[in-house]
């Protein structure tokens, strides 16, 4: 059995109008199935090395057109591409006897769905969820409160920084933002300032980590002071977790570390 949250049947993907497309800057591994697809297709072997679509020298997928449009689905149909790109940004975990799949925040429009849904987390068909999730939607206590309850003590903003900045980074902007954390340092009345001031989209941003990487509150609640420093420093919520989860929850060795470090 697959369980989604509720919000998964509404993702589509926006395209042209995507400011942050997925496809330039990534590495794109093709499969093998699609690879056998492709090879009846000189055009698209000829940007193809091995099993990874040679990136052009800005780091743009050669299919993607000056539209924003991919150009292997505008001629061929969306079956035809390959996995990753098909299933992105789609994420999937296996349990024993059940698969639970969601979204990612690295997607703006994921992001957009997950972080703006006025209503508390379900999954489809109906889960029983945990209780961390459960707590998080408690509207008995402030957000920053039932922050406080997951994790009792957390860090410091610049502590937070300075260990995310001893991860690979993806994006230069993303180090000049933790330095802007450093310096400016938001102490714990500036976090609970935006986080209570915007409850239901820290709350959703709360649930996407619990639930995504189960048993690890503490990650979850770091991860959620460290967007809010963003917006303390002036970031959009949208895309400073979009950020967060480029640099983080995209690079198997810095999810690993970050988990290990926030726990
Ligand atoms: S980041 Fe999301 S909305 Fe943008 S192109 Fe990729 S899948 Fe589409």
């Amino acid at each position: 059995m697959i369980y989604a949250p509720d919000y998964c049947k509404d993702f589509s993907c926006i395209a042209g109008a995507c400011r942050h497309t997925c496809c330039k800057g990534w590495e794109i591994d093709v499969d093998d199935d699609s690879l056998g697809r492709f090879k009846s297709h000189p055009d698209i072997m000829a940007h193809i090395d091995g099993n990874s679509v040679v990136l052009d020298s800005d780091e743009r997928c050669p299919f993607l057109n000056n539209d924003g449009l991919c150009d292997m689905i505008l001629k061929h149909g969306e079956a035809f591409i390959c996995d990753i790109c098909r299933e992105h940004p789609r994420f999937y975990n296996e349990f024993e006897d059940h698969t639970e799949m969601g979204l990612g925040l690295v997607c703006e429009e994921a992001c957009r769905l997950i972080l703006d849904k006025k209503d508390d987390f379900k999954l489809i068909p109906a889960r029983e969820l945990s209780s961390e999730i459960k707590m998080i939607f408690d509207t008995s206590a402030h957000v920053s409160q039932r922050l406080k309850k997951l994790k009792p003590s957390s860090l410091s903003s610049s502590t937070r920084a300075s260990f995310l900045k001893t991860l690979e980074v993806m994006d230069p902007v993303w180090t000049s933002l933790l330095d802007k954390m450093i310096s400016s340092s938001p102490d714990s009345a500036d976090e609970k300032r935006v986080i209570d001031k915007d409850p239901r989209r820290f709350s959703n941003l709360c649930a996407y980590y619990l639930y995504r990487y189960p048993g690890t509150a503490g990650f979850a609640v770091e991860a959620t002071y460290t967007v809010a420093d963003l917006v303390c420093i002036g970031i959009d919520i949208h895309e400073a977790a979009r950020l967060f989860s480029g640099e983080v929850e995209y690079s198997d060795i810095n999810i690993d570390s970050a988990i290990d470090y926030f726990l």
